[in-house]
């Protein structure tokens, strides 16, 4: 009986992997297409001054405009186009299509704030990743002190290359933020020697800062960190007034979150633009 068992269940994990298998495939061919098609959009989300509600920077977030299913997240494919290494080409396409919406926002006269893009390990570990960005930059016109690049924790597991790259990345004048800080695995002492201009806490130290004194504690540990080494500090995720309230208090400088606005559209992002100013979290 055992034996049967575990036949059966040998079958079973077999064709769960070809499942896997072809799904994973599938989603490649997908994304191959709406690479070639247009089918990538990038939403925009602004990143606040806590104390004077101006936008002082604005990140962009892929999605996928699938013909049929909508709009898919990136949640749902950020980790295999990482895996099938399809993240390159989709990594250059959002670089590009960033700087050239914050070139033409600039052009149209609004206030010069850095662009955000989230770069995966992956394509940091790229041959050509610093030429590449300094390609773009020159292509699009783009000050490069306007185009920041979002990376995680994880670069940390490869840290004498990721000095060299982020240091060729300083030089060339770009921002440098680490992505969902706090959830890695970040040496400090590393930290401190790394060319890093702010951090961003993860939304979820952010969610519970309230209700939960030990979160807040870690997060005015965080706050107090990077200020102490000169980062700049952003939260992630806020919500409700009372995060505001609370981030205000221990000096945190700014924030994203859909308290202030969730990721729009270009010309959604624009009229917000325009204005200038979020107020209390009132969508304009
Ligand atoms: P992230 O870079 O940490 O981006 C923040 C995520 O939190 C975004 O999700 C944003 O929509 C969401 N968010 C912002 N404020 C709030 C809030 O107040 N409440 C809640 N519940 N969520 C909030 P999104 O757009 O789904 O992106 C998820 C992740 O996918 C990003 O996390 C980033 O790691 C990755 N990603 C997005 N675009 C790109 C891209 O162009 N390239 C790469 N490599 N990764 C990307
Ligand atoms: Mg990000
Ligand atoms: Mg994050
Ligand atoms: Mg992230």
């Amino acid at each position: 009986l055992a034996k049967e068992r575990g036949k059966n269940n040998f079958q079973f994990y077999t064709s769960k992997l070809q499942e896997h298998a072809s799904r994973k495939m599938e989603l490649e061919n997908g994304l191959r297409k709406a690479l070639e098609h247009e089918h990538l959009s990038l939403y925009y989300q602004p990143q606040v001054d806590l104390e004077t509600e101006k936008i002082v920077g604005i990140e962009a977030l892929i999605r996928w405009n699938h013909p049929m299913n909508g709009m898919i997240p990136p949640s749902e494919f950020i980790p295999l186009a990482e895996e099938t290494g399809i993240i390159i080409p989709i990594g250059k396409w959002v670089l590009r299509k960033a700087c050239e919406q914050n070139m033409y926002w600039q052009k149209l006269g609004y206030k010069t704030i850095p662009i955000a893009v989230n770069v995966s390990v992956r394509q940091l570990q790229e041959d050509d990743f610093v030429e590449t960005v300094t390609t773009i930059l020159e292509e699009v016109g783009l000050d490069p002190q306007y185009l920041e690049l979002e990376i995680t924790e994880s670069i940390m597991q490869n840290i004498e290359r990721s000095t060299i790259i982020l240091n060729q990345l300083k030089e060339l004048g770009v921002k440098i933020s680490i992505d969902d800080f706090g959830t890695g695995y970040s040496s400090l002492s590393y930290l401190k020697h790394l060319p890093i201009d702010s951090i961003k806490i993860d939304k979820s130290f952010i969610d519970d800062i309230i209700n939960h004194s030990n979160q807040g504690e870690m997060v005015k540990t965080i706050i107090n960190m990077g200020h102490n080494l000169t980062f700049n500090v952003i939260a992630e995720g806020i919500e409700t007034q009372k995060q505001v309230m609370f981030l205000k208090q221990h000096e945190c400088k700014s924030a994203q979150g859909y308290f202030y606005s969730k990721p729009l559209p270009a010309e959604q992002m624009e009229k917000l633009l325009s204005h200038g100013v979020i107020s209390n979290g009132i969508s304009l």
